[in-house]
């Protein structure tokens, strides 16, 4: 049978890349993208190549960070700006395949085979596409080619920022022997010191290793691992177009302090609503149900789903929906810590319920298409709803 042609994207330093990307004023100075430590969650979850090099590492808490690298500059995420950066990322991927699979934001596996012939081999696709977003993106990828998923992963890991790496049938021994067992995707840091234990400390190691002197769990675990570095079992990659449309579009948060009166709670489902509601407007998918999540400030969770008088896509009628469902349903007895909304029963466009008041939905559409159209001219920022301006305690 025909080897698979695989590669495998990875943007380096992500959520960093993009902060820099975004703010070319800060391109030479380490940057870290962090929980605010004002709010509740003041960690480094991502850091640019400078603040790497000044020992800055993902997960400590911003103060060990800033003691390494006092010039630091702390950054909060924002997810939005990934989320576009993500998917231009998968347009520019789309030019070479449709069979697309994306693993978090930042990394994609292509399944290239039926298609690499066309841009004159796997290597010239990887070339261009690092090009491409190098030069649309203003951040790097890493991209590995292989004959299977975990392999053409762990090519993508082998050299960074901004380079690519073949593993062939050829090569594969050469390199993937000496690595250490735990540079490939499912093995742990338990399996690794178990290992260990048993004097297996390379690729090699493990794929030299018996069979029979592994116990029996974890020989299941390692026949799956040995036949896919072995390119038996090299991973399908389905085609965007056979992708099922999502179950749930949701959004929460928690808020930088309790919250407690009925406004405080509409603008936080307001703060929500206009962001679930643009994401159905962009898939093009409207919801007849919502479920509405609450943790209290004593961290007990109560949730709700209920069915729409309507289908929806509008942040209005999430509003009035929300707040119609949470004067049914919450308390008002304790301060909250924080609120998910989730729109399902997700339908098409094509099969939308027809609404009586049909002339007021047109406007309301409207409304939503030119607001759409604005952001995507001018960024997010450039038009959220008054209530949310003065609304201190949501972390924008
Ligand atoms: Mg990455």
């Amino acid at each position: 049978m025909k080897d698979k042609i695989i590669l495998h994207v990875d943007a380096n330093s992500f959520y960093a890349s993009v902060e820099t990307s975004f703010h070319p004023e800060l391109k030479k100075q380490p940057v870290a993208v962090s929980g605010n430590p004002k709010k509740r969650n003041g960690i480094i979850l991502a850091k640019n190549e400078l603040a790497k090099k000044q020992g800055v590492l993902t997960g400590e808490a911003i103060w060990e960070s800033k003691q390494k690298c006092p010039d630091l500059i702390c950054l909060p995420p924002n997810m939005e700006l990934y989320e576009e950066f993500s998917e231009e990322m998968h347009h520019i991927f789309e030019k070479y395949t449709h069979k697309i699979e994306a693993m978090g934001l930042d990394e994609c596996w292509l399944d290239v085979t039926e298609t690499a012939h066309l841009f004159g081999g796997a290597e010239n696709i990887a070339t261009s596409i690092r090009k491409e977003i190098r030069e649309k993106l203003n951040i790097t990828v890493s991209v590995g080619i292989s004959f299977s998923k975990i392999l053409a992963k762990l090519g993508s890991d082998l050299k960074k920022p901004d380079a690519q790496t073949v593993i062939s049938r050829e090569n594969y021994k050469q390199i993937v022997y000496p690595l250490p067992i735990e540079s490939i995707i499912g093995i742990g840091s338990r399996m690794t010191r178990n290992l260990n234990k048993m004097n297996v400390f390379t690729l090699g190691d493990l794929l030299e290793i018996p069979a029979y002197i592994l116990d029996s769990k974890f020989s299941i675990v390692f026949k799956d691992i040995r036949k896919k570095l072995l390119g038996f079992s090299t991973g399908e990659i389905a085609s965007i177009y056979e992708k099922e449309p999502p179950k749930s579009v949701g959004n929460g948060t928690t808020t930088i302090f309790d919250i407690f009166s009925r406004d405080e709670i509409e603008a936080t489902v307001l703060f929500l609503a206009d962001k679930i509601s643009a994401r159905l407007r962009k898939q093009k998918l409207y919801a007849s149900s919502l479920s509405i999540s609450i943790r209290d400030c004593k961290l007990n969770v109560v949730k709700t789903c209920r069915a729409l008088p309507i289908s929806t896509n509008t942040t209005s009628d999430f509003v009035k929906f929300a707040m119609k469902i949470i004067d049914e349903f919450w308390g008002f007895g304790e301060k909250i810590r924080s609120i998910r909304l989730s729109a399902r029963n997700l339908t098409t466009t094509d099969n939308v319920q027809c609404s009586i008041f049909q002339n007021i939905e047109d406007k309301k559409d409207g409304l939503n298409t030119s607001i759409d159209i604005l952001r995507k001219k001018y960024g997010k920022a450039i038009i959220l709803p008054a209530t949310m301006l003065c609304s201190d305690f949501i972390s924008k």
